[in-house]
């Protein structure tokens, strides 16, 4: 085994033993997914950490347990539409497209999309739809999704996403403030959405006509102090 596929398998261990379950086939994905590809030359000594870190423009990649938890929660199945909202460095992407051929992905700032669609043709993942948009409003053209994944926070689950779920879909969202938030796995059963509490985590806020407003900038920036 060469040093980074060590790693990888280290940190898969880490992130499978911090949340005490059972899941193969994540668990292979993780161990095999290159994710220093992901982030640039100055981050990727730190790619096996279990650590979120920055990829540009405010954002970042999200923490391997994170990232774990919620495809866990997301409880894909073969073959199933999936849309991701927050397509940022595209690890998560990645780990989606091993489940299905049809997985669409938006993303609000078009440099991070183009980077990440880079990345996964670079890795020959040809199957995911790229889209850069304000991603609260979901992806209308191809709904409805049998699973969609928010990796933002949100102030509410915005009903857009709601009504684009299928008969029987899921939808895994980070729900609260800006700083913190309450993931919520969101069942529909017919035209009624049961809510789990999955417990407490920290995105970057989704931002758009269903999430939040652009952050203002703050005074000292505004009056160069
Ligand atoms: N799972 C990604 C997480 C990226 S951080 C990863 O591991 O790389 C969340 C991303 O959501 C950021 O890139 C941010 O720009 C994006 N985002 C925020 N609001 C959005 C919106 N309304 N629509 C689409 N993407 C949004």
């Amino acid at each position: 085994m060469d040093a980074l596929t060590q790693a990888r398998h280290r940190m898969a261990k880490v992130v499978f033993d911090r949340l005490g379950i059972e899941d193969a086939v994540l668990r292979r994905i993780f161990e095999l997914l290159p994710r220093h590809l992901f982030l640039d030359s100055a981050q990727q000594h730190a790619a096996y950490n279990d650590a979120a870190l920055p990829i540009g423009l405010g954002q970042t990649i999200s923490q391997p347990t994170i990232v774990a938890m919620m495809t866990h929660a997301l409880a894909p199945s073969a073959g199933d539409k999936i849309l991701e909202i927050g397509t940022g460095s595209g690890y998560q992407t990645a780990v989606l497209a091993q489940y299905t051929p049809r997985l669409y992905t938006v993303e609000r700032l078009p440099e991070l999309s183009r980077r990440a669609q880079g990345v996964l043709e670079s890795m020959g993942l040809r199957n995911v739809i790229f889209k850069a948009g304000d991603g609260s409003l979901g992806w209308d053209s191809w709904a409805p999704y049998d699973r969609i994944l928010v990796a933002a926070g949100a102030p509410v689950a915005p009903e857009a996403l709601k009504k684009q779920l299928a008969e029987g879909g899921r939808l895994v969202i980070p729900v609260g403030g800006r700083d913190s938030q309450r993931l919520l796995r969101i069942d529909r059963v017919g035209d009624t959405f049961r809510e789990t509490d999955l417990g407490e985590c920290r995105f970057v806020p989704l931002v758009g006509a269903q999430g939040y407003a652009i952050e203002p900038p703050r005074s000292q920036d505004a009056f160069g102090f």
